[in-house]
Parts: structure tokens; C-alpha cells; sequence
């Protein structure tokens, strides 16, 4: 059930832009209908539904939670999703769709912005979070897991100077599962060292094939969550891997977030001055988002700051926002470190960051993160 911002009825166009959007979310056999109103029905084909169901959620959550545009307009949604499952609430049209409107009425009262299921002893995340945890733990044998990379660009070139490496999951049961969701669990899990770790190989391991094949000495960016940087086996984990590909440190850099260091700064300072002797360029994720103190900010040896996407969004548009943005490109350019601004999606955008001296960009403007074919055809370009 969608609003705008406002509260207001939305228009015939942006709920095409809202059908579309779910269309690309579901499956072949999958319907998405709407019967009038703003409100849309989707009916899933699946009989492994529950994990599946949530993660699909989520990703509509998230994805009409972002503004869409229509026309020249932004519209602002919020979304409120009701879920009934068969045969457990019905086993007619009828009856799971009166049982899904009663969750939607839950879902607002949820505070909007939520999904929730008509039977409570189903909406339990608790199991549907053992449902994602069974699924995960057999995940990376079953190579269920992908990373894709996407394109880092010189704004002052155009050059692509790198890729950060993203992780996706598609699983058969649950489907294609958000990372936001599944890296969460895995933290919580004690799975994202295993993971991250495969992580780590396989974007080593690509980094060497790329050489072999003569496409250059392309730079990758790895991820790195809170849980797995506090263990002290992760930068000698790192350095085996660097040795095992026979490939130079300067291939390799690490992203963090001020959250990944803040749980133990002391420590976070000594685990990230051994990579950088190494000779891993660390970036700062997010930055702006969290609680950035200045004074961690002078004692990480941090090389690049990313300007998080939220920023970028309204640059152009919001007096606010550009200060900030000027702030961050400044701020680094102080302390000698470069700057990368992330969520670019338009040619005004890469106009301001360009004029304003940022380094880098990355985002749907230039390229969506690309499975590894389609990003080795760019490196052949
Ligand atoms: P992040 O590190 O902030 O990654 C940037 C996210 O923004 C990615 O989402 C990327 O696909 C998305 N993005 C990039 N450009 C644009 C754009 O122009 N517009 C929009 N709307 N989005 C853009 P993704 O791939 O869903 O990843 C989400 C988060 O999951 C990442 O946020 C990161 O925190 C985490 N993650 C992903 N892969 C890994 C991994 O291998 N390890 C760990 N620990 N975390 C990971
Ligand atoms: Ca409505
Ligand atoms: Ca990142
Ligand atoms: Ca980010």
C-alpha cells in the first residue's frame, strides 16, 4: 500500500514506475496485479515461501524506500507490506487476500515502512531468520555466493581506476537475498568470517586472472565487517591470500566503516597500519553516516574517504548537502587522502563533484556493480 509523502494519492505515472519496479522484483510465474487504488497485489509461486517471502520484502522495502522519479518529479514513498501464506492462512484467492489486507492494516500500525504476516507464529522473525540461517550455512559449497564488481572512474579522466567487489546470494529456496539482510545475519551467525574470507579468495583469485589474461593491474575494494576485522587471524589472512595469487599488496584495498573500527579503536588502529605496511590501500565507507570523530579520523591511516550516497543524492538540489560534500572533499584533501563519492546516478552530479575537486565516483550513472563477464568485457573495452 503506497502514499506519497504527503499522504497524498499518488498518480497513474509513478504507479507505473512502482509496477515496474515490482515487476523486476519478482520471478517468471510470479504475479504482480493491481485491482485499483494504490495498492498492489503480488502472488508468489514458490512452496519454500517463508525465506523467500522475507527476503523479497525487504528488498521492496528498501528499493521503494529510495525516491523514484517521475518525470522530473521525486516522489517519496513510504510502503507498507501484508503477507499471507498458503495453505497456512487460506487456500483460496479470497481468503489469503482479505488475510494479507488484515496484515497490511498491521503493518501500518507497525509505523509504516514495514511488512507484516497475517499469522503472528509466521511473521515470528525468529523463524524465518533460522529458515535464512539453515540456507546460509551450506551456501558457499553449494557456490551460491557471487561477487560482482563495480566500476570506480577518475573524474578528472574518465579512467576506470578500480571496482569495489559486492557480494550477492541467490539461493534456491530463498531467492536473491539483499546483502544488507544477509550480511546482518551472517555477523550475527559467527558465519561472516567464513564468508568474507571466500570473499577474499575469489576477488584475489579474479584480480590474478585478470592479469594473466593481460587486462591490466585493475584495483579491487573488499568489504570487511565489523565482526570478521576484530579477529586477529584477518590480516594474516589477507596477507596469505595476497601471497597465494602471487599479487602485489597495492591490488588490494579494504573498505570499512567508522562502526567496523569503533567497537575497539586501539586495536582497529593496529590491525589497519599492519595492512597499510603491507601495503593495502584502506578506504573509509559511509563516512557521514556514522559518529565520525575527527580525532579517529588523524589516527586511522586511512587512504580514501567515501562520500556516502545519502550526500550525493540531493547535491545538487540541497544547499545542505553540497556543504557537506565540499566539507568531506576538503576535509581529505587536508589530510592527504583521496575522495570517492558513491551513488552517482546523474551528469549533474559528476558536473558538481567534478568541479569541486572529488577524485572519484562510482554509481549507477557509469555502471551498476557487473557480474564478472560483463565486467571483463569493460576491462576489454
Ligand atoms: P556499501 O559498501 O555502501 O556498498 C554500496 C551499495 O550501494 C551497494 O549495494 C551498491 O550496489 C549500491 N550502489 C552503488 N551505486 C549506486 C547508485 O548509483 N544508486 C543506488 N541506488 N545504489 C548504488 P549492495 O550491493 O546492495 O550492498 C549493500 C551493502 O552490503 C554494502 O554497502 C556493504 O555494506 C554490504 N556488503 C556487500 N558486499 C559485502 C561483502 O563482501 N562483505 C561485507 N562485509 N559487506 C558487504
Ligand atoms: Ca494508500
Ligand atoms: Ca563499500
Ligand atoms: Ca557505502
Amino acid at each position: 500500500n503506497i502514499n506519497d509523502s504527503h499522504g497524498q494519492a499518488v498518480g497513474d505515472k509513478a504507479l507505473q514506475v512502482v509496477a515496474r519496479f515490482l515487476t523486476g522484483c519478482v520471478r517468471e510465474g510470479d504475479t504482480v496485479a493491481r485491482q485499483g487504488g494504490d495498492e498492489f497485489q503480488i502472488l508468489l509461486q514458490d512452496d519454500a515461501l517463508l525465506g523467500r517471502t522475507m527476503a523479497l520484502a525487504q528488498t521492496i522495502l528498501a528499493g521503494l524506500r529510495e525516491e523514484l522519479s517521475v518525470g522530473g518529479d521525486r516522489l517519496a514513498l513510504t510502503t507498507s507490506i501484508g503477507i499471507a501464506m498458503c495453505p497456512a492462512d487460506g487456500d483460496t484467492f479470497d481468503d489469503l487476500l482479505r488475510h494479507a489486507d488484515t496484515a497490511l492494516v498491521r503493518a501500518k500500525e507497525m509505523g509504516r515502512d514495514h511488512y507484516a504476516f497475517f499469522t503472528e507464529r509466521m511473521g515470528n522473525d525468529i523463524r524465518a531468520r533460522l529458515a535464512m540461517q539453515r540456507q546460509m550455512r551450506g551456501a558457499i559449497a553449494r557456490n551460491e555466493f557471487e561477487v560482482h564488481y563495480q566500476p570506480q572512474l577518475c573524474l578528472r579522466s574518465g579512467a576506470m581506476l578500480g571496482a569495489e567487489a559486492l557480494l550477492r546470494w541467490d539461493n534456491p529456496v530463498l531467492g536473491k537475498v539483499p546483502p544488507n539482510l544477509f550480511i546482518a545475519l551472517a555477523e550475527e551467525y559467527g558465519l561472516i568470517t567464513a564468508i568474507g574470507e571466500w570473499v577474499l579468495d575469489t576477488v584475489c583469485a579474479q584480480i590474478r586472472d585478470w592479469q594473466a589474461a593481460g587486462l591490466g593491474s585493475i584495483k579491487v575494494a573488499v568489504n570487511l565487517s565489523g565482526k570478521q576485522f576484530a579477529q586477529d587471524r584477518t590480516v594474516p589472512f589477507v596477507e596469505a591470500t595476497l601471497r597465494k595469487y602471487g599479487l602485489d599488496p597495492s591490488c588490494l584495498g579494504i573498505e570499512i566503516t567508522e562502526s567496523t573500527v569503533m567497537g575497539d579503536p586501539d586495536k582497529a588502529v593496529a590491525a589497519l597500519t599492519s595492512l597499510k605496511d603491507i601495503g593495502v590501500s584502506i578506504s573509509l565507507d559511509d563516512f557521514g553516516t556514522g559518529y565520525s570523530s575527527l580525532g579517529y579520523l588523524k589516527r586511522f591511516p586511512i587512504d580514501v574517504l567515501k562520500i556516502d550516497k545519502s550526500f550525493v543524492d540531493d547535491v545538487t538540489t540541497s544547499s545542505s548537502d553540497a556543504a557537506i560534500a565540499l566539507s568531506v572533499i576538503s576535509l581529505a584533501h587536508n589530510l592527504h587522502m583521496r575522495v570517492i563519492a558513491e551513488g552517482v546516478e546523474t551528469r549533474e552530479q559528476v558536473d558538481f563533484l567534478t568541479r569541486h575537486g572529488c577524485d572519484e565516483m562510482q554509481g549507477y550513472y557509469f555502471s551498476r556493480p557487473l557480474a564478472v563477464d560483463a565486467f571483463t568485457a569493460l576491462l576489454r573495452e
